[in-house]
């Protein structure tokens, strides 16, 4: 058991597109071990592996309840083959310590992976879940894009960065999502 230490944003490698792996090796089985080790020491419910410096497809995730038992699952060469309908709530992401804003998300997934003995899965996480919005951002981290990219106000995401003393914002980065906010906007008139 390893805890590994974290990159933080800022850091070039967050921002870079990860490749996917080929074969599943000791070292890789390792990585996966120390990955969930490092996201339970910072209690995190997600962490990807170019969070640890590697630049690989893989990301592990438990959104078990603190009572439950831990149910770490490992995803290799993700793919999310279908979303549907949108959400939004504050996430923080453990590149980013103590900052937490209000991002969007499909508010439902279906993913596609393979797990640490090579065989090929299925996994849908319900409309809602916390496993829905943590695949999607787990996810993204393979392909350098950031939580607050998916930011629905810019000002809070600037503000969170700034009061925790972390790099501006990459305004560039932030990805415009009219399909996602139209839905999220809609269901806020109606509340
Ligand atoms: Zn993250």
């Amino acid at each position: 058991m390893a805890i590994l230490k974290l990159v933080k944003y800022g850091e070039e490698s967050l921002r870079q597109k990860s490749k996917e792996i080929s074969k599943i090796s000791k070292k890789i089985k390792t990585l996966a071990e120390d990955m969930i080790d490092t996201m339970y020491k910072n209690n995190g419910v997600g962490l990807a592996a170019p969070q640890v410096g590697e630049n690989i497809r893989m990301f592990v995730i438990d959104v078990s309840e603190p009572k439950e038992p831990y149910n770490p699952i490992v995803f290799i060469n993700p793919k999310i083959i279908k979303k549907e309908g949108a959400t939004h709530e504050k996430e923080g992401c453990l590149s980013f310590p103590n900052a937490f804003v209000d991002v969007r998300r499909y508010s439902y997934v279906k993913v596609k992976a393979v797990n640490l003995s090579g065989k090929p899965f299925i996994m849908e996480a319900k409309d809602g879940s916390l496993l829905a919005r943590a695949i999607q951002h787990e996810n993204d981290h393979l392909d350098g894009i950031l939580f607050i990219d998916h930011s629905r106000n810019v000002f809070e995401a600037i503000k969170a960065l700034e009061e925790n003393n972390l790099p501006p914002i990459q305004k560039e980065k932030m990805i415009d999502e009219p399909e996602l906010e139209e839905i999220i906007s809609k269901a806020e008139e109606n509340e």
